[in-house]
């Protein structure tokens, strides 16, 4: 067979050599040791938490070596694509602190090594099949759906490996003329890689060995089977697409899921076929989580969780997911956060080692504590900023509210969190919230009845006595003096502990009259101190609030 002649009847249009992109795309200049990676969404809609999970181990080795990462969008498969998709993936990813070197970006692309949109790269990838046609190392296949479900079909009746390889390629090896005749009665036709393996079942299968940068050696079976390279749109498969990306890209490291492993062995046979050097793979463990004692994949169906639009409509901060995330993926995080309580997270050594490469456990309960935590270190005016952005694109209901006394705002959210033991009431935006909703009169609501030891009826005494008595001016102790009086003046204990020992004695004690007090003027019997949050109400609504409860 002349391969050049088939290469041409199958590419007229092709007239670019690989070695044209070669030299357009040389090695970059880089220090020694610089990783250069790269994250390869899909414009389908949905950006998942593994999305950014994955793209913090691509932003944290590049970065850390002197390197660099970039973004290319995967838009090879045009079934799954949604309008915006890719906007939504700038933005849902810049948001998280994710920030690329190079690649897509909201006003086109930005680089040398582009264009980074695989639909805009069919020309490129067809120079590189037309040259593995004229090696003949690739063939046009005419099969149509109907002859493969023969072929998969014969092969379950005879317990063959399924797929299109060895005996089973009927096209492997059709002439010349039959290829032309067919092109000319206008059959499609995919071209397949005409791989070198040896299949399975004739006993001498062979096996394979990779260097994965998270879980060491890897010995699979080699590839056996006439992979796609082109569909018969002319677009490449997912498999082809990303070897030749990543090889003009130069990629070092290609960061991906775990549910790429199975396709190892065709990739390592692609990169063999083109004479190119395997990038290091580095296959991330599957995102986790329990469920009745299991562990289960998350799922996009079940788990709400998964999308990253969740943390964004929730109001997570990103820097408590990003937190949460370091704390998944190295081992020694949390270990180094305690060291370290102060240090920006990009101080610490992230490693692939340290990744785990079984299941990584996902707990949004754990994620809601590290929030806790981050969230207390951020200034109260940082935080009004945030719940005001957050409001503004998930609860424009409220905008009005916040940006209305901002001062205020502030005050709320700052409140019982100086000292050495502060508050850790916020968790994420929707949370903070409701947490802090009593103190605006449009969203105050009783939600908690008073204690069943006080009537209604002394309720009513104690919260006269308590508006009579009342002095915006006195400190925290002449306050809460006068509560204890009250308290004593209506049968309860001026101080727990003399209700404890004599409790027929009293009705209750002072903790009684003080949560009656709390439930008129904030609706709920837990909140923060209650002398402060007065402060903060002000006199006029202080008192007109325990007024409408009497
Ligand atoms: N487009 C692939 C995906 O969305 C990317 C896999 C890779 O990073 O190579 O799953």
């Amino acid at each position: 067979m002349d391969y050049n002649k088939l290469a041409e009847l199958l590419f007229p249009h092709i007239t670019k050599d690989p070695a044209e992109y070669e030299a357009l795309y040389p090695q970059r200049e880089l220090p020694m040791g610089a990783k250069v990676t790269r994250l390869g969404p899909s414009p389908t809609g949905f950006i998942h938490l593994g999305n950014l999970y994955g793209a913090f181990v691509d932003e944290r080795l590049a970065h850390q070596s002197g390197g660099l990462f970039y973004l290319r969008i995967e838009d090879t498969d045009d079934k799954r694509q949604v309008d915006g998709a890719v906007e939504a993936i700038i933005s849902s990813l810049e948001f998280f602190g994710v920030s690329f070197d190079e690649g897509a970006t909201m006003d086109g692309d930005k680089g040398e090594y582009g264009p980074y949109h695989q639909s805009q790269r069919a020309e490129i990838y067809q120079t590189y099949v037309k040259q593995l046609v004229q090696r003949g190392a690739a063939y046009p296949c005419f099969c149509t759906e109907e002859e493969l479900s023969a072929i998969r079909e014969e092969q379950e009746s005879l317990k063959e490996n399924p797929g299109y390889y060895g005996k089973w390629a009927k096209h492997r090896d059709l002439s010349f003329d039959e290829i032309q005749s067919r092109i000319e009665a206008g059959q499609a036709f995919v071209v397949r890689l005409r791989s070198k393996g040896i299949p399975g079942g004739s006993g001498e299968a062979r096996t394979i060995s990779v260097e994965d940068g998270i879980r060491g050696t890897l010995t699979m079976p080699e590839n056996e089977q006439d992979v796609v390279l082109l569909k018969a749109t002319g677009i490449p498969t997912y498999h082809f697409a990303h070897v030749v990306d990543d090889h003009l890209m130069r990629t070092t490291h290609v960061v991906r899921g775990a549910e790429w492993l199975p396709s190892l062995p065709i990739h390592v046979e692609l990169f063999q076929t083109m004479g190119w050097d395997l990038p290091i793979y580095c296959h991330t463990a599957q995102l986790m989580k329990m469920e009745d004692g299991n562990k289960r994949k998350l799922s996009k169906r079940k788990d709400p969780e998964l999308s990253l639009d969740y943390y964004r409509s929730e109001g997570y901060h990103p820097k408590a997911v990003r937190e949460y995330l370091l704390t998944i993926l190295n081992s020694n995080y949390e270990e180094w956060r305690m060291e370290h309580p102060d240090a920006p997270q990009e101080a610490f050594p992230f490693t692939v080692e340290k990744m785990s490469n079984s299941g990584t456990l996902f707990d949004l309960d754990k994620l809601n504590d590290i929030s806790k935590d981050v969230l207390v270190k951020i200034p109260a005016t940082e935080l009004a900023s945030f719940l005001i952005e957050w409001a503004r694109a998930y609860k424009p209901e409220i905008l009005a509210l916040l940006l209305e006394n901002q001062d205020y705002l502030i005050k709320i959210l700052d409140l019982g969190r100086s000292g050495d033991k502060p508050r850790k009431d916020f968790i994420y935006a929707r949370q903070m919230f409701d947490f802090i909703s009593y103190f605006y009169d449009d969203y105050f609501q009783q939600e908690d009845a008073y204690p069943d030891n006080v009537t209604a009826a002394d309720a009513s005494v104690i919260l006269s006595s308590y508006l009579e008595s009342y002095d915006h001016q006195d400190d925290q102790a002449q306050w809460f003096d006068k509560i204890r009086g009250i308290a004593q003046a209506n049968g309860y204990a001026a101080k727990p502990k003399d209700y404890k020992k004599n409790p027929v004695q009293y009705k209750g004690h002072v903790g009684d009259v003080s949560t009656v007090i709390r439930i008129a003027l904030m609706g709920r019997s837990m909140s923060p101190d209650l002398w402060e949050i007065q402060q903060i109400l002000g006199e006029d609504k202080t008192r007109e609030r325990i007024q409408r409860m009497i």
